[in-house]
């Protein structure tokens, strides 16, 4: 009875590890999510599969329940899914840089190519764009009328059928008037083709493209990986663009996608407007994807019991006077989990625009990171021991300069002799006293 009763405490308090048991539950409320949101079904399936095998015996901490936190579990496992490396187009520095856009007809690639376009000029480039698509006159004509709007000039050969040496004359076209930024635009179909596969194959083989980028409808569902499959195969790419994410669709089909194409979504659009494109935020999709609202703040909830109980023990260790450099890693390693600190302040609503240039410096935890990494063992515990030749060895070794090391050093001495004095005039029972 005894052991009964545990358990079901256990349950209202969320003490104890997760268990097939106190999770199925919410497994099958994040799969229906994951449905609704048009996440493939396999693909769903072996999601929460996969994670459940991971998660399972976890300890669940101080008063979340088990369902918050394999929530939590399951949104960090969902946004680094979605991230992969290195989402940054690429950009020579010198000589021209060719981005080629290919994709189904309709998913948005000529909208595309002038939004970027106004992005990369916007970053001092000089953009030219090419009209590839040979098929429909109406295309290049549209291209031409978003040139015009964004001030970029438009390459296109009238009576030509054939996009390699359209291409090919762009390139020319470029060299010759200094133009080191080079979108191709290309026609797309309906539906897969050989042909047109054929032809972005073709394409790219004779303009070797410094970013193939693959544009994809994300209202699109199933077609959107079937067609990211097929792309992925018959041309290859470097990244995604998921364009259409103003619509109701929540993006599930992009968890799908990078389950069959390990390729990273480089930007999104959500808007036919040009100036709506944005680089590609993992979280913020997968936010959308698990449904905004409730899910995100039960997830947030239970970040701050885990940082809390961080906190909590971190107290304890001041209290009695044994803050030491491990605690202090530990300290700016909870700081550096919530994001960086310019990405924090700029969320707050009506401080992000006014503080975007102002400096605020994530280096300087990095940096401090690395010179807390270089000390050892005993130079963490024990930091009276860090004399001359200790400090020259830490500086070396983490690729800073000796002030650095002082500086540090002597931040973490006058931290220590404040926390003492808090601790003497409280009468040792702290000031910082968390628990309100
Ligand atoms: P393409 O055939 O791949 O070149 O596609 P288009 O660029 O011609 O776009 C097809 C349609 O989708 C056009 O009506 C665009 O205005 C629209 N479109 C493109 N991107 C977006 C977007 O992000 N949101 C919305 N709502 N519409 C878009
Ligand atoms: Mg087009």
């Amino acid at each position: 009875l005894t052991e009964k009763f545990e358990r079901v405490l256990k349950k209202v308090t969320g003490q104890g590890r997760l268990t097939e048991e106190n999770i199925s539950e919410t497994l099958r409320e994040i799969r229906r999510v994951l449905l609704d949101a048009d996440v493939n079904y396999k693909v769903a399936k072996q999601f929460i599969e996969d994670v459940k095998v991971k998660a399972l015996g976890k300890e669940v901490l101080t008063s979340i329940t088990p369902g918050q936190l394999i929530t939590k579990i399951i949104y960090d496992e969902l946004t680094r899914l979605l991230g992969g490396n290195g989402a940054e187009i690429k950009l020579n520095p010198s000589g021209i840089t060719t981005i080629m856009l290919i994709g189904l007809q309709g998913c948005g690639k000529t909208t595309f190519s002038a939004k970027l376009a106004r992005l990369l000029k916007s970053k001092k480039r000089d953009v030219l764009l090419v009209a590839a698509d040979v098929y429909r006159p109406a295309a290049v004509n549209q291209l031409k009328i978003l040139g015009k709007q964004i001030d970029v000039p438009v390459f296109s050969i009238d009576d030509s059928k054939d996009p390699v040496k359209i291409a090919e004359d762009a390139l020319e076209y470029a060299r010759q008037n200094k133009l080191n930024t080079v979108i191709i635009d290309t026609a797309g179909r309906l539906h897969i083709d050989e042909e047109m596969m054929r032809e972005a194959a073709a394409i790219k083989a004779k303009v070797n493209p410094t970013e193939t980028l693959f544009v994809v409808d994300s209202m699109t569902g199933q077609d959107a990986v079937n067609s990211a499959k097929a792309f992925h195969e018959k041309v290859d790419f470097d990244g995604i663009v998921i364009t259409k994410l103003d619509g109701d669709s929540r993006g599930g089909c992009v968890l799908s996608i990078r389950a069959v194409v390990d390729r990273p979504v480089k930007f999104v659009s959500a808007g036919e407007k040009l100036d709506s494109i944005e680089v590609f935020y993992p979280d913020r999709l997968a936010s959308r994807i698990l449904g905004k609202g409730d899910i995100v703040s039960l997830v947030e909830k239970a970040q701050q019991q885990v940082d809390e109980k961080e906190a909590e023990e971190l107290q304890k260790k001041l209290m009695a006077n044994k803050f030491d450099f491990d605690d202090f890693l530990k300290q700016i390693k909870m700081l550096k989990k919530m994001g960086s600190l310019k990405s924090i302040i700029s969320m707050i609503p009506g401080v992000g625009s006014a503080i975007k240039n102002a400096d605020i410096d994530d280096k300087q935890l990095v940096k401090v990171e690395s010179i807390i990494q270089s000390m050892t063992k005993e130079e963490r515990r024990n930091p009276k021991i860090l004399n001359g030749s200790r400090r020259k060895r830490i500086a070396r070794g983490s690729g800073n300069t000796i002030q650095d090391v002082n500086r540090l050093i002597k931040q973490f001495n006058e931290m220590q002799k404040m926390i003492k004095m808090i601790n003497k005039q409280s009468g040792g029972r702290g000031m910082l006293n968390l628990k309100k």
